[in-house]
C-alpha cells in the first residue's frame, strides 16, 4: 500500500505539471505542423520530401509525449459509461495492426462473450494502446501479439500476450513508476498511466513475464 501511495504522489506532481503547460505547447505545435505539411507539398520543395517527412514524424512524436503527460493530469474528467470492450478492441485493431506491421508482428484478436462494462472508453483505449505498443516494441524480431477477452467469475479479463523478450526483473520491481524506461526513445510513462487508469476503474493489473514473453491481465469487475 505504501508503494501505491508514493507512486500516486509522484503521478500527481507530474500530472499537475503536465496540466500547466501541455495545452500551451500543443497549440503552436499544431500550427507549425499545419504549415510544414502545406510547404512540404509545394513543388519547390520536392527535393526535400524525406526531410519534411522526418520533421512531421518528430512533431508527431512530440505530440505523443504531450498526450502521455496529459494522461497523468489528475483533473482529467472521467466519463464512466456502459461500454462494450470488444467493440473498442475491434475499433483499435487496424491501428494496432498498422503499428505491428513494420516489425513483423502479427495481431490475433480473440474476443469472448463478455458483459458491458462501466468504463471511460477514452481511457480504456489509451490503456490498450499503451499495453499493445509495449508488447510490439518487445518483439524486436517479430512474433505474435494476442489480445483476448473473457469472463471469469465476477470479472471480465482483457489479456495481452506477446512473445517478446520479457520485462527485466529490475523493471518489474518498479513497474508503474513514472520515467522508468529501458528504451532509448521511451518516456517511461506508459505503464504509470496504465496503473492510474486501472485504479480509476477498480481494475487490477496482473503480469506474468519471462524470456519467452509477457502476459498482462487487466481484470475488470463486472458491474
Ligand atoms: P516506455 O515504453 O516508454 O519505456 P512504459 O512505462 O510503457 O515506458 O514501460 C516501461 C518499461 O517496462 C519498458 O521500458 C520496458 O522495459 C518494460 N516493459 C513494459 N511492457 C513490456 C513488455 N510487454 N515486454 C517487455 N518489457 C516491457
Ligand atoms: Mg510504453
Amino acid at each position: 500500500l505504501e508503494e501505491d501511495v508514493s507512486r500516486l504522489d509522484r503521478l500527481n506532481i507530474v500530472g499537475q505539471m503536465a496540466a500547466n503547460f501541455a495545452h500551451e505547447v500543443r497549440n503552436p505545435l499544431t500550427t507549425v505542423r499545419g504549415y510544414l505539411q502545406l510547404l512540404g507539398k509545394k513543388s519547390e520543395f520536392s527535393n526535400y520530401k524525406e526531410q519534411f517527412g522526418l520533421l512531421l514524424e518528430e512533431l508527431d512524436r512530440t505530440n505523443h509525449i504531450i498526450t502521455e503527460y496529459l494522461s497523468l493530469s489528475k483533473n482529467k474528467i472521467v466519463e464512466m459509461k456502459k461500454c462494450n470492450l470488444n467493440h473498442i478492441l475491434l475499433a483499435l485493431h487496424p491501428l494496432v495492426q498498422a503499428t505491428a506491421v513494420s516489425t513483423q508482428v502479427t495481431v490475433d484478436l480473440n474476443l469472448g462473450a463478455i458483459p458491458e462494462l462501466y468504463i471511460d472508453d477514452k481511457e480504456i483505449k489509451q490503456l490498450i494502446l499503451n499495453l499493445t505498443r509495449n508488447a510490439i516494441e518487445a518483439m524486436t524480431s517479430g512474433g505474435k501479439l494476442e489480445i483476448k477477452t473473457l469472463v471469469s467469475g465476477n470479472s471480465t479479463i482483457l489479456i495481452v500476450t506477446d512473445q517478446g523478450k520479457g520485462i527485466p526483473s529490475h523493471v518489474m520491481d518498479n513497474l508503474g513508476k513514472p520515467f522508468l524506461t529501458t528504451k532509448e526513445n521511451g518516456t517511461g510513462l506508459g505503464m504509470a498511466i496504465c496503473y492510474r487508469i486501472c485504479l480509476r476503474h477498480n481494475a487490477k493489473l496482473d503480469i506474468n513475464t519471462g524470456p519467452a514473453g509477457t502476459t498482462i491481465n487487466v481484470i475488470f469487475p463486472n458491474s
